[in-house]
Parts: C-alpha cells; sequence; structure tokens
C-alpha cells in the first residue's frame, strides 16, 4: 500500500494554539483520547509546528503578542505546504470583526469563548471528518488505476515539493526513469491483457525494491516508471536501481521477442542534483531521461548513470 494511503489510517493531528494555558488544557482534555494533540502558546511556535508536523485541524486563538491569530493564519494559507490545512478561530465573544476578518482570511469556522465542549466537539469533528474524506479523495485521484503505484500527477506534485526542499536543506535529490524493454513487441505478441498483467507485476516488482517511506515510485506513462529519492546521493540512486533491476528480472516473466535472454528487462536512467534554482526540477528529470537513453543505446536490460 502507498504511504500516504497508509497514512490516513492514524490517528487526526490536532494543533492547538492559545496564549493562555488554562485554555489549551481545556481543549486538550477534550480531545486527547481520539487526537494527537500539538500545543503551541503564540503565533511563531504555532507555525513552526505545522510546518513541522502538518496537522489536520487548527484551533487558533485570535488575540496573542506577537504574531497573532490573523497573521498565523494568513502566512498558513500563503504556503503551499501548509494551504490547505484548516484553521477554526477561537474568538471572544461579541467580537463580530475578528470573526468577519477571520472567515476572509480563509478559516473554515470559529468558536466563541468561553468554551462549549458540546459545540467545540461537535464542530471539530465535522471539519476532522471533511478533512479526512478531502485526504482520502485527493490520495484516490493520484493513485494509477491499473498498477496501483503513484500516478504522474502525484510524482509531479511530489517533485516540486521535494525540490523545494532540497534548494532550502541543500541536499541531494535523485531520479531514476525505467522503461520496460521492447513492450510494444510484448503488447503486439502477447495482446493487451497480458500487456497489462506484465505493467503490474512489473510495478510490484519496482516497489519491492523501494524500501524508505519518503521515496515515491510513479507510473509515468505507458511503460514508464520514474523514482523519486529525496536526500539521495547518486551512487546510493544506483544501488536502488539495481535492486530494481534484480527484482525484475527474478520475476521471470517470458518474453520471446525481446531478443534479450526472453525475458522482460527493464532499462534505466539515474540522475542526481542539488537544487539550485526554483524551477529546476525539470533539468533533474531531462538528465535522467538522457541517461535512460543512453542505457538503451548500450543494449538496453542496463542501468546507466551521471548528469
Ligand atoms: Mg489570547
Amino acid at each position: 500500500m502507498q504511504h500516504w494511503l497508509k497514512d490516513l489510517q492514524r490517528k487526526p493531528k490536532l494543533l492547538l494554539v492559545d496564549d493562555q494555558r488554562i485554555n489549551i488544557l481545556t481543549l486538550h482534555e477534550l480531545f486527547r483520547e481520539e487526537c494527537d494533540i500539538f500545543m503551541a502558546m503564540n503565533g511563531e511556535q504555532a507555525l513552526e509546528t505545522c510546518r513541522k508536523s502538518l496537522p489536520d485541524l487548527i484551533l487558533l486563538d485570535v488575540h496573542m503578542e506577537g504574531i497573532d491569530g490573523h497573521e498565523v493564519c494568513r502566512r498558513l494559507k500563503k504556503d503551499p505546504e501548509t494551504h490547505d490545512i484548516p484553521v477554526i478561530f477561537v474568538t471572544a465573544q461579541g467580537a463580530e470583526e475578528d470573526e468577519v476578518l477571520g472567515l476572509e482570511l480563509g478559516a473554515v469556522d470559529f468558536i466563541v469563548k468561553p468554551i462549549n465542549p458540546t459545540i467545540v466537539r461537535a464542530r471539530v469533528n465535522t471539519h476532522l471528518t471533511l478533512k479526512y474524506q478531502s485526504d482520502l479523495l485527493r490520495s484516490l485521484a493520484l493513485l494509477d488505476g491499473l498498477t496501483g503505484v503513484a500516478n504522474r500527477r502525484k510524482f509531479d506534485e511530489e517533485l516540486g515539493r521535494t525540490w523545494r526542499q532540497s534548494l532550502r536543506e541543500k541536499t541531494e535529490l535523485s531520479i531514476i526513469m525505467i522503461d520496460i524493454d521492447y513492450f510494444k513487441r510484448y503488447n503486439d505478441h502477447y495482446g493487451h491483457l497480458r500487456g497489462d498483467t506484465c505493467l503490474q507485476s512489473v510495478a510490484g516488482a519496482l516497489e519491492a525494491a523501494v524500501n524508505r517511506p519518503y521515496d515515491l515510485l510513479a507510473r509515468y506513462g505507458g511503460e514508464e516508471f520514474v523514482c523519486l529519492l529525496p536526500n539521495t546521493h547518486l551512487k546510493g540512486a544506483v544501488v536502488v536501481a539495481e535492486r530494481m533491476q534484480a527484482c525484475v528480472r527474478a520475476l521471470q516473466l517470458e518474453h520471446a521477442d525481446s531478443g534479450i535472454g526472453q525475458v522482460v528487462t527493464v532499462s534505466m536512467g539515474v540522475a542526481t542534483m542539488t537544487a539550485n534554482s526554483t524551477d529546476g526540477a525539470q533539468v533533474l528529470l531531462e538528465a535522467a531521461d538522457r541517461q535512460l537513453y543512453k542505457a538503451k543505446q548500450a543494449g538496453r536490460a542496463c542501468i546507466r548513470s551521471g548528469i
């Protein structure tokens, strides 16, 4: 199962932000059974916790020293990583302007202090359910229907995200492009149904070779797959590629017309970069594609790596 689907089976993460300890404790008491609770007592802490822990819902006090609740919300909505986290504002009674501004800033709801446990519970549960459903729908929309691995859209999204991460943390990012050798001949010889089964088997073998939960295998299109390896140097990526080769070979799928040992094989191109500009992810992808081309020129069923 894809790790981002597994991730949906966990407890929801709830972030409580308030500069009064007693308010946090009251809310903590209400939700500690069913949620993983995170707490922050000022705006800076709240923003940091959001980036690190990506909560499913935030209960955000409006009035705090320094960065207030409205500003926290404004910043969260600007950042693509935290943009989708729903925010419920906690406002003082009769502060209608706070509520109007909060909703304008993109909050999903507001709660009035002093807190009424029944109301808070109902509202939090409603928004956690909505969040879960939208996460689930999003995850399903990012799966490749045939092979069950990530689809192209998910890959593009993750490439953008890990590229930004590489730029921020100055870490290396690797990509493996994978192509099934002579797949058209396979389809011509065995028919498209067997072709589909072959794609499923190869996807399964490739996935078995990817160990870390934050590595991503995706179907790039047709008989092409791609693997994204954050925080991985070229040598490390080549090791993964070799493991993939071994797993596909171990399938021993008959391919009478392949001309390469009459079994299904794959060609691979590996490339690594440290992000140096905001819009360079495409360059890394092209580098991996060039290496894949070299692998094909070299007779297929092999790996080529470099920039
Ligand atoms: Mg306050």
